[in-house]
Protein backbone atom coordinates (compact mmCIF):
# COMPACT_ATOMS: atom_id res chain seq x y z
CA UNK A 1 0.00 0.00 0.00
CA UNK A 2 1.42 3.59 -0.64
CA UNK A 3 -0.21 6.42 0.75
CA UNK A 4 -1.26 9.03 -0.90
CA UNK A 5 -3.71 11.18 1.34
CA UNK A 6 -3.03 11.75 5.18
CA UNK A 7 -5.38 14.45 6.35
CA UNK A 8 -5.39 15.13 10.54
CA UNK A 9 -8.81 14.94 11.04
CA UNK A 10 -9.25 16.10 15.37
CA UNK A 11 -7.36 15.93 18.24
CA UNK A 12 -9.19 14.62 21.92
CA UNK A 13 -8.57 13.84 25.34
CA UNK A 14 -11.48 11.18 25.08
CA UNK A 15 -12.23 8.60 23.09
CA UNK A 16 -16.05 9.45 23.32
CA UNK A 17 -15.20 12.76 21.25
CA UNK A 18 -13.21 11.04 18.05
CA UNK A 19 -14.26 10.24 14.82
CA UNK A 20 -17.00 8.14 14.10
CA UNK A 21 -15.91 4.35 14.75
CA UNK A 22 -16.50 3.39 11.06
CA UNK A 23 -12.82 2.99 9.18
CA UNK A 24 -10.70 0.44 10.34
CA UNK A 25 -8.07 2.18 12.64
CA UNK A 26 -4.39 1.94 13.88
CA UNK A 27 -2.34 3.14 16.83
CA UNK A 28 1.02 4.04 17.78
CA UNK A 29 2.64 4.25 21.05
CA UNK A 30 5.62 4.47 23.14
CA UNK A 31 7.82 6.27 25.63
CA UNK A 32 8.18 9.81 24.90
CA UNK A 33 10.97 10.33 22.44
CA UNK A 34 10.84 6.55 21.06
CA UNK A 35 10.67 7.86 17.43
CA UNK A 36 6.71 7.83 17.00
CA UNK A 37 6.45 11.18 15.02
CA UNK A 38 9.78 10.40 12.96
CA UNK A 39 7.82 6.97 12.16
CA UNK A 40 4.43 8.15 11.41
CA UNK A 41 6.17 10.72 9.26
CA UNK A 42 7.78 7.70 7.21
CA UNK A 43 4.64 5.73 6.80
CA UNK A 44 3.06 8.67 5.48
CA UNK A 45 5.69 10.07 3.41
CA UNK A 46 4.61 13.44 5.08
CA UNK A 47 7.46 15.21 6.96
CA UNK A 48 5.84 16.81 9.31
CA UNK A 49 2.50 15.36 9.56
CA UNK A 50 3.41 14.32 13.33
CA UNK A 51 5.05 16.87 15.33
CA UNK A 52 8.81 15.70 16.06
CA UNK A 53 9.73 16.87 19.75
CA UNK A 54 12.13 16.21 22.08
CA UNK A 55 9.57 18.81 24.52
CA UNK A 56 8.17 15.89 27.27
CA UNK A 57 4.71 14.96 27.26
CA UNK A 58 3.95 17.52 24.63
CA UNK A 59 1.39 15.19 22.32
CA UNK A 60 -1.30 14.76 25.21
CA UNK A 61 -3.81 13.96 22.54
CA UNK A 62 -5.63 10.90 21.11
CA UNK A 63 -4.82 12.25 17.59
CA UNK A 64 -6.27 10.96 14.51
CA UNK A 65 -5.47 11.29 10.73
CA UNK A 66 -7.56 9.39 7.88
CA UNK A 67 -4.77 8.14 5.57
CA UNK A 68 -6.71 7.26 1.98
CA UNK A 69 -9.82 8.42 3.07
CA UNK A 70 -10.05 4.79 4.44
CA UNK A 71 -8.53 4.22 7.50
CA UNK A 72 -7.64 5.93 10.17
CA UNK A 73 -4.07 6.31 12.06
CA UNK A 74 -3.88 7.41 15.93
CA UNK A 75 -0.98 9.35 17.51
CA UNK A 76 -1.16 8.27 21.14
CA UNK A 77 0.45 10.63 23.86
CA UNK A 78 4.29 9.25 24.46
CA UNK A 79 4.47 7.82 28.09
CA UNK A 80 7.70 7.68 30.59
CA UNK A 81 8.26 11.50 31.53
CA UNK A 82 9.41 11.82 34.74
CA UNK A 83 9.03 15.19 34.62
CA UNK A 84 5.24 15.16 34.00
CA UNK A 85 3.58 15.39 37.31
CA UNK A 86 1.77 12.40 38.80
CA UNK A 87 -1.81 14.10 38.48
CA UNK A 88 -1.34 14.53 35.04
CA UNK A 89 0.13 11.52 34.06
CA UNK A 90 -2.97 9.36 35.76
CA UNK A 91 -4.82 11.27 33.76
CA UNK A 92 -2.92 10.52 30.74
CA UNK A 93 -3.04 6.73 31.77
CA UNK A 94 -7.00 6.73 32.08
CA UNK A 95 -7.32 8.22 28.71
CA UNK A 96 -5.09 5.93 27.00
CA UNK A 97 -6.44 3.04 28.71
CA UNK A 98 -9.65 3.96 27.93
CA UNK A 99 -9.12 4.39 24.25
CA UNK A 100 -7.93 1.21 23.75
CA UNK A 101 -10.44 -0.71 25.70
CA UNK A 102 -13.36 0.79 23.68
CA UNK A 103 -11.91 2.11 20.83
CA UNK A 104 -14.39 -0.47 18.74
CA UNK A 105 -12.61 0.59 15.54
CA UNK A 106 -9.55 -0.44 17.12
CA UNK A 107 -7.81 -2.85 15.14
CA UNK A 108 -4.32 -2.82 16.39
CA UNK A 109 -2.13 -0.79 18.26
CA UNK A 110 1.82 -1.00 17.35
CA UNK A 111 3.73 -0.67 20.47
CA UNK A 112 6.93 1.26 19.54
CA UNK A 113 10.38 0.05 21.73
CA UNK A 114 13.71 2.11 21.15
CA UNK A 115 15.88 -1.27 19.69
CA UNK A 116 18.43 0.00 22.04
CA UNK A 117 17.30 -0.13 25.21
CA UNK A 118 16.38 -3.03 27.44
CA UNK A 119 13.40 -3.71 28.28
CA UNK A 120 11.78 -0.90 29.97
CA UNK A 121 9.54 -1.36 33.32
CA UNK A 122 6.97 0.41 31.92
CA UNK A 123 6.95 -0.95 28.56
CA UNK A 124 7.07 -4.27 29.73
CA UNK A 125 3.87 -3.36 32.00
CA UNK A 126 2.12 -1.56 29.15
CA UNK A 127 2.52 -4.72 26.57
CA UNK A 128 1.47 -6.82 29.83
CA UNK A 129 -1.41 -4.86 30.06
CA UNK A 130 -2.52 -5.11 26.50
CA UNK A 131 -2.28 -9.02 26.97
CA UNK A 132 -4.25 -9.34 30.01
CA UNK A 133 -7.22 -6.85 28.51
CA UNK A 134 -6.74 -8.47 25.05
CA UNK A 135 -5.78 -5.30 23.00
CA UNK A 136 -4.13 -6.78 19.57
CA UNK A 137 -0.61 -5.01 19.07
CA UNK A 138 2.47 -5.67 17.63
CA UNK A 139 5.97 -4.80 18.25
CA UNK A 140 7.76 -2.05 16.40
CA UNK A 141 11.06 -1.73 17.17
CA UNK A 142 12.78 1.64 16.03
CA UNK A 143 16.01 3.81 15.30
CA UNK A 144 17.69 -0.13 14.21
CA UNK A 145 20.04 2.22 11.61
CA UNK A 146 21.73 2.98 15.66
CA UNK A 147 22.90 -0.64 15.61
CA UNK A 148 24.32 -2.79 13.77
CA UNK A 149 22.79 -6.26 12.38
CA UNK A 150 24.46 -8.35 15.33
CA UNK A 151 23.50 -5.81 17.92
CA UNK A 152 19.56 -5.69 16.45
CA UNK A 153 19.78 -9.49 16.48
CA UNK A 154 20.99 -9.75 19.99
CA UNK A 155 18.72 -6.91 21.12
CA UNK A 156 15.85 -8.61 19.67
CA UNK A 157 17.04 -11.78 21.17
CA UNK A 158 17.25 -10.53 24.61
CA UNK A 159 13.52 -8.97 24.31
CA UNK A 160 12.21 -12.58 23.13
CA UNK A 161 13.76 -14.09 26.34
CA UNK A 162 12.00 -11.24 28.54
CA UNK A 163 8.63 -11.91 26.62
CA UNK A 164 8.72 -15.48 26.96
CA UNK A 165 8.34 -14.63 30.67
CA UNK A 166 4.86 -13.18 30.31
CA UNK A 167 4.21 -14.82 26.88
CA UNK A 168 3.65 -18.33 25.12
CA UNK A 169 5.54 -16.58 22.12
CA UNK A 170 6.27 -13.02 21.03
CA UNK A 171 4.44 -11.08 19.57
CA UNK A 172 4.89 -10.04 16.08
CA UNK A 173 7.35 -7.79 15.94
CA UNK A 174 8.93 -5.56 12.75
CA UNK A 175 12.79 -4.03 13.01
CA UNK A 176 12.58 -0.06 11.63
CA UNK A 177 14.44 2.81 10.72
CA UNK A 178 13.06 6.09 10.01
CA UNK A 179 16.46 7.30 8.99
CA UNK A 180 16.67 4.52 6.95
CA UNK A 181 13.07 4.15 5.71
CA UNK A 182 13.22 0.32 7.37
CA UNK A 183 10.05 -1.53 8.32
CA UNK A 184 8.03 0.69 6.33
CA UNK A 185 6.42 -1.59 3.65
CA UNK A 186 6.34 -4.41 6.35
CA UNK A 187 4.33 -2.25 8.64
CA UNK A 188 1.91 -0.63 5.75
CA UNK A 189 1.51 -4.28 4.22
CA UNK A 190 0.07 -5.71 7.22
CA UNK A 191 -2.35 -2.23 7.49
CA UNK A 192 -3.16 -3.30 4.07
CA UNK A 193 -4.43 -7.16 4.82
CA UNK A 194 -5.58 -6.09 7.83
CA UNK A 195 -8.03 -3.80 5.99
CA UNK A 196 -8.76 -6.45 3.59
CA UNK A 197 -10.23 -8.83 6.36
CA UNK A 198 -12.04 -6.13 7.72
CA UNK A 199 -13.87 -4.95 4.94
CA UNK A 200 -14.12 -7.81 3.15
P1 LIG B 1 8.58 10.85 19.66
O1 LIG B 1 8.75 11.70 20.87
O2 LIG B 1 8.38 9.41 20.04
O3 LIG B 1 7.55 11.34 18.68
O4 LIG B 1 10.01 10.84 18.92
P2 LIG B 1 10.55 11.68 17.68
O5 LIG B 1 10.07 11.09 16.39
O6 LIG B 1 10.31 13.13 17.92
O7 LIG B 1 12.10 11.32 17.78
C1 LIG B 1 12.85 11.55 18.95
C2 LIG B 1 14.32 11.69 18.56
O8 LIG B 1 14.79 10.48 17.99
C3 LIG B 1 14.56 12.77 17.51
O9 LIG B 1 15.78 13.38 17.78
C4 LIG B 1 14.61 11.99 16.21
O10 LIG B 1 15.40 12.62 15.22
C5 LIG B 1 15.26 10.69 16.66
N1 LIG B 1 14.83 9.55 15.83
C6 LIG B 1 13.57 9.16 15.58
N2 LIG B 1 13.54 8.07 14.80
C7 LIG B 1 14.82 7.76 14.52
C8 LIG B 1 15.47 6.73 13.73
O11 LIG B 1 14.85 5.85 13.12
N3 LIG B 1 16.83 6.74 13.73
C9 LIG B 1 17.57 7.66 14.38
N4 LIG B 1 18.90 7.58 14.30
N5 LIG B 1 17.01 8.65 15.12
C10 LIG B 1 15.67 8.71 15.19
Amino acid sequence: MQIKKADFVISNTDYKRCPKPDKPEYAFIGRSNVGKSSLINMLTGQSSLAKTSSRPGKTQLINHFLINETWYLVDLPGYGWASVGKEKRDSFSIMIKDYLLYRENLLCTFALIDIRHEMQNNDAEFMQWLGENGVPFVIIFTKADKLSQPQIQSQVAQYKRKMAHLWEEMPQYFVTSAVEHKGKTEILNLIQQTNLLKLS
